[in-house]
């Protein structure tokens, strides 16, 4: 089952404390993405280690009682898998993504493991609740990566829910000696092994804080998100 920690417009409203912990995230799934309360690191999960990546882009595991606004986590259990036998630039890539999916109308979590020629991530720094998303990723911290091996862990998820999760593609990187990594913004991969997990159902847990409780939803989340997580 795919695993939602909170709907993602919430996190778009500057909600960014909930009482979900990576402890919880642990039964919910082995593999995923997110990000910690006050948005303090970008969130991954591979084989059952929850890392998290600072706003540098390092990488330490993540204790069980931290807690998180918003994550995606599934125990992965592949059904279908990809190559990418020669290096590609962004562009090819994102087009040669484009084509992977059986159907654009199903959520999926993919892992891609192999060599990349560069990969360019972020992280944003600690934020306090209230300001939102947008304002929030203006601040990011850029870094950089060539010629490195490592794994992309992501999902994918359909335009229809943009209130939910982060339509389309959305992907975070750690290296292969797990030091470090963030949400990715570009790379060119070399060589890829890409795996693919499909989802006919998923599960939300809603926020039980005030905040949330007393909102009302009137952003757009899609542009919101275009701005955000691009
Ligand atoms: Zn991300």
């Amino acid at each position: 089952m795919l695993y939602m920690s909170s709907p993602i417009n919430a996190l778009l409203e500057g909600f960014y404390r909930d009482d979900i912990t990576i402890d919880t995230l642990r039964e919910k799934g082995d593999f995923g993405i997110g990000t910690f309360n006050n948005l303090d690191g970008e969130m991954i999960a591979l084989g059952g280690r929850f890392f998290q990546l600072d706003l540098d882009g390092n990488a330490r595991p993540a204790e069980g009682g931290m807690k998180t606004p918003f994550s995606t986590v599934c125990h992965f259990q592949p059904v279908l898998s990809e190559e990418i036998a020669m290096p590609l630039s962004h562009e090819a890539f994102t087009e040669r993504l484009k084509g992977i999916l059986p159907s654009d109308n199903m959520f999926y979590a993919l892992h891609m493991e192999g060599r990349f020629r560069a990969v360019k991530t972020r992280s944003v720094p600690r934020t306090e609740n209230y300001r939102p998303l947008s304002e929030a990723t203006e601040r990011q911290k850029i870094r950089q990566f060539q010629d490195v091996e490592g794994h992309l862990v992501g999902f994918y998820t359909p335009s229809f829910v943009p209130s939910v999760n982060v339509p389309g593609y959305h992907f975070h990187f750690i290296d292969k000696t797990f030091s470090a990594g963030g949400h990715l913004l570009s790379c060119e991969p070399g060589h890829l092994d890409i795996r693919l997990q499909i989802f006919f159902s998923m599960e939300l847990t809603l926020p039980k804080t005030l905040d949330y409780l007393t909102a009302s939803f009137t952003r757009d989340a899609k542009k919101d998100l275009e701005k955000a997580e691009k």
